[in-house]
């Protein structure tokens, strides 16, 4: 069945088609200097998808995510501290410890979402070498020049720039607040590579002088080290449009003279009264801050899939909440249909099957495609077949269906205080205080059953 992805290179839906036999990726990781948001995740939650829906029909995939743990300043456009440099010095660490315990915790939180890890996860500092190479082709082929804070990229040498984004350069420039740099030879002109001050911290020996890289050149370094000049895809969020893909592209363009991926695809943004979810604006939320409210991870994502990942999806607890229900129905819907015993008809299947394909091969389509998969659960007769091909469809959703429901309480502590005092008098086998216990914990509006299967807690 043909697989339509939407291109922001050409602003249009195309026929995908890979450039040989194995599909590779490239998408921009987490800068690791905070704990991940979930308005980060929606842009991970749609990486994760797409990786589904190539697999689901029939590619092998080579993906490559970066980790960014140097070089991104607190503006996209070069301006500001390295976001690293300034969280190891507010949390009084060294930034090397700052950027290993935040990627730790992303890639904890990624398993939690269920997010099928790319086949290479790579980290800038650990590329500074080829990031040199990369910057000093540049400056040969005549794209690149110094100046006293660093090597910077020459945009009038391109053909085209803009090519991802319908901005024009004047326009940004006209708006921008940023001082003028006066060595620089256009305004728009971007660094590649930056001299460090005597009292910065993450540095490196070059060509220029103790320096360090500048945020565009590790993902133009590293996707090429990993996929080759010219690879299928591209991802990352729309607010690397503008700026970080732009540069990537015009990087490659003068190392090179190809624009690196065939296809561009950005996920819209997350946001919370209609606003952007960013930590800048401080209105994040994480995954920790939705358990606290009894949402589980993966009823997050199912969230993701209530707006296409094209448009913008607002976050409310409401509708987190809603999906947690919607979570837990979907399992119960798959357990009845995996111990029903009723016949349905092949040419059903097929038809659901085909409905679903449809949907996830018409750009990602995942409203359509669970609005199929909630027919399958609703549908009248409960047969063994229907819940094969919800676990079929699950290779796309990564939902778990066929796991168990997890019991997301929202438990006080004086009550969890209690059933860990009665897990001791229980392995004690004090049967009296066990039962003293459970009827203290009833009175605080929690019933406790035991069963084979360990023990479980509900609501009075
Ligand atoms: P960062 O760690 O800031 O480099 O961002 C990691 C990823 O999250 C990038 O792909 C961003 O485009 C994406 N992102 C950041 N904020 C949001 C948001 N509110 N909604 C969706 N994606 C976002
Ligand atoms: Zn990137």
């Amino acid at each position: 069945m043909e697989l339509r992805l939407y291109n922001t290179l050409s602003r249009q839906k195309e026929e995908f088609t890979p450039i040989n036999d194995v599909v590779r990726i490239y998408s921009c990781g987490p800068t690791v200097y905070s704990y991940a948001h979930i308005g980060n995740f929606r842009a991970y939650v749609f990486m994760d998808t797409l990786r589904r829906v190539l697999k689901y029909n029939g590619y092998n995939l080579k993906h490559a995510m970066n980790i960014t743990d140097v070089g991104h300043l607190e503006s996209d456009a070069d301006e500001g501290e390295d976001k690293i440099a300034k969280a190891a010095k507010k949390e009084n660490k060294n930034p090397y410890e700052i950027a290993e315990y935040y990627t730790n915790i992303f890639l904890k939180d990624f398993d939690k979402l269920n997010i099928d890890r790319p086949e290479i996860i790579c980290k800038a500092t650990d590329h500074i070498k080829e990031m040199i190479e990369y910057v000093s082709d540049i400056v040969k082929n005549g794209y690149g020049y110094e100046t006293s804070r660093g090597i910077y990229f020459d945009i009038s040498k391109l053909d085209k720039y803009p090519v991802l984004s319908d901005r024009k350069v004047d326009e940004q420039i006209a708006g921008a607040r940023v001082e003028v740099d006066k060595e620089k030879r256009n305004p728009e002109d971007f660094a590649l590579w930056i001299k460090a001050p005597k009292n910065h911290i993450m540095k490196w020996e070059s060509p220029w002088g103790l320096s360090y890289p500048g945020w565009h050149i590790e993902c133009s370094a590293m996707s090429s080290k990993y996929l080759g000049e010219q690879f299928d895809i591209h991802t990352g969020g729309i607010d690397h449009i503008p700026t970080h893909h732009e540069n990537e592209i015009a990087q490659s363009k003068g190392r090179c003279g190809k624009i690196p991926a065939k296809y561009w695809m950005h996920c819209n943004f997350l946001t919370v009264d209609g606003g952007k979810m960013s930590k800048s604006l401080g209105n994040i939320y994480t995954l920790d801050n939705l358990k606290e409210k009894g949402i589980e991870p993966l009823a997050y994502k199912l969230f993701c899939f209530s707006s296409h990942y094209r448009n913008k999806l607002n976050f409310t607890f409401e509708g987190a909440i809603a999906s947690n229900t919607s979570l837990m129905r979907l399992k119960e819907g798959y357990q009845k249909h995996l111990n029903g015993t009723d016949e349905v008809e092949q040419s059903l299947i097929e038809e659901f099957e085909d409905k679903f394909h449809k949907a996830i091969n018409d750009y990602l389509n995942m409203p359509i495609a669970m609005s199929v998969v909630w027919d399958v659960i609703r549908y009248n007769k409960k047969s063994k077949d229907l819940a094969k091909l919800l676990l079929k469809f699950d290779e796309v959703l990564g939902l778990k269906i066929d796991e168990k429901v997890q019991n997301s309480l929202e438990i006080p502590e004086e009550v969890t205080k209690l059933i860990e005092e009665r897990k001791v008098a229980r392995e004690n086998k004090d049967w009296k205080l066990s039962d003293e216990l459970r009827d203290r914990i009833k009175e605080k509006g929690y019933i406790i059953k035991d069963s084979k299967e360990g023990m479980q807690i509900e609501k009075a």
